[in-house]
């Protein structure tokens, strides 16, 4: 066992959440909340479909593309800083 607090480096278990939140997420999660809830519901809809029992292959590989570019097309709300 090494360092425990690494919760910004991808693991085994974890992966960087695709939508340029620096979220940690599971593995079995493509994306952290508050961006899967951000998805078009057809992209969900197709990850849940090509991601279920965690199976692999190019149809996973597409949708997940996919909702990768999405990502990029529509980044999220950056907050507006305030005044200090
Ligand atoms: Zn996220």
């Amino acid at each position: 066992m090494t360092s425990p607090r690494r919760h910004r480096r991808p693991t085994p278990t974890h992966h960087r959440c695709p939508g340029a939140c620096a979220r940690m997420v599971p593995n079995h999660h493509f994306a952290c909340d508050d961006c899967w809830k951000r998805l078009p519901r057809e992209i969900r809809r197709s990850l849940v479909v090509h991601r279920r029992g965690g199976q692999t292959g190019p149809g996973r590989d597409q949708v997940e593309n996919a909702a990768g570019q999405w990502f990029l097309d529509n980044p999220p709300p950056v907050p507006v800083p305030g005044p200090p």
